[in-house]
């Protein structure tokens, strides 16, 4: 008989089962203590349960959904990726990065993904299929497991996939996330990143949860955005940027746009107008991201274009010329450099393979 996973049931789904195994709802608290709280994945750990329940969950339901197959850490950064597999043997990437004070986990939405952003590796790899809520918790419960104790942590949806084309199971599994009866984790230390699909980010702004909301919004204009997101084509991007801005205003939250730059493609005088311009009068933070490229060097044929491109990681000065040109324009800006590059776990360097294979 195949085993109920019970991170995939939503809390009232849990309480209805232990209701219906004639168990009294104290119990139910007690296994979401262990689960959620304490992080455990073998049911012969709930030492307060008694033994024939602890034998008859490990009969009939499972713990665990994925296993580490390896991690890479940086020596350079202490960020740490790690590789996990899935009971069907699909993979996927989550990453854990190091700061002084607290660490942030990212997280993965999906198997592959279907934007096919050229600057990505998961994108070039295409979509396999959408993670189960268990697939995405199990990622928190085994990164959080490998901080120090009571060590602050933030969640951040940008590892593999796009969140919100994966939408129910990502507002079912932070609502376990952000309940007192799960995780209970506030919803200010959780940011959702998307390429930006504005219906979901306005359905998301009325769910009630306040996530942090990041939009990927790669640049500013709409044919370069649609050679860099091939998967988006049909996109524009002010209906993105009304929908960040109806979500900032629902939930109070100003919405993060993420630029990515890449030497001679998006950081040029006209780019920096641009940006400018997006974000004039208008609730949004802006998170600059220096491309980082990944194994694979991409060369490509641009709109505006006479020859084909290589995508360039722009240098430090380059950086601070273009960040230059946008301050005091736009009031929040800042540059990301991101952890992990060399062991491939940057943003946009996720791949889901092993690091041999
Ligand atoms: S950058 Fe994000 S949205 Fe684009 S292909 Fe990669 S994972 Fe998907």
């Amino acid at each position: 008989m195949e085993k109920l996973v019970l991170k995939n049931l939503s809390l009232p789904e849990l309480k209805n089962w232990f209701a219906e195994l004639g168990e009294p709802s104290y119990r139910v608290k007690q296994i979401r203590d262990w689960i959620y709280r304490k992080g455990v994945f073998d049911f012969a750990a709930m030492s307060n349960l008694p033994a024939a329940l602890r034998e008859r969950l490990s009969e009939t339901a499972s713990l665990r959904s994925l296993e580490t197959v390896n991690s890479l850490a940086s020596e350079r950064d202490g960020s740490e990726k790690i590789l996990f597999r899935l009971e069907d043997g699909e993979t996927i990437e989550s990453v854990r990065m190091g700061m002084e004070s607290h660490s942030t986990l990212c997280l993965s939405s999906q198997v592959g993904c279907a934007m096919g952003c050229v600057f990505c590796e998961t994108g070039r790899w295409g979509f396999r299929r959408n993670l189960k809520q268990a697939e995405i918790l199990d990622q928190v419960l085994e990164l959080r497991a490998t901080l120090p104790e009571d060590q602050r942590y933030n969640l951040v949806f940008m590892g593999m996939g796009e969140p919100l084309q994966n939408y129910a199971t990502i507002v079912s599994t932070l609502r376990v996330l952000t309940s007192e009866e799960g995780m209970g984790l506030s919803p200010r230390r959780i940011t959702l990143s998307t390429v930006g699909l504005p219906d979901r980010i306005r359905k998301l702004a009325t769910e009630g949860m306040k996530v942090g909301l990041a939009v990927s919004l790669i640049c500013g204009d709409d044919d370069m955005r649609r050679a860099l997101v091939p998967g988006h084509v049909k996109q524009t991007i002010k209906p993105i940027l009304e929908a960040a801005e109806y979500y900032a205003r629902v939930t109070g939250r100003r919405a993060t746009l993420e630029y990515v730059l890449m030497a001679g493609i998006t950081d040029r005088q006209k780019d920096a107008e641009r940006l400018r311009e997006i974000t004039r009068d208008r609730p949004f933070k802006v998170n600059i991201i220096p491309y980082n490229p990944g194994e694979t060097e991409v060369q490509m044929l641009l709109p505006g274009f006479k020859a084909p491109e290589e995508l360039r990681r722009p240098t430090p000065a380059e950086v601070e010329k273009f960040v230059g040109k946008l301050i005091p324009a736009v009031p929040a800006v800042t540059v990301r450099w991101s952890q992990g590059t060399e062991v491939g776990g940057a943003c946009g360097q996720l791949r889901g393979r092993d690091a041999n294979g």
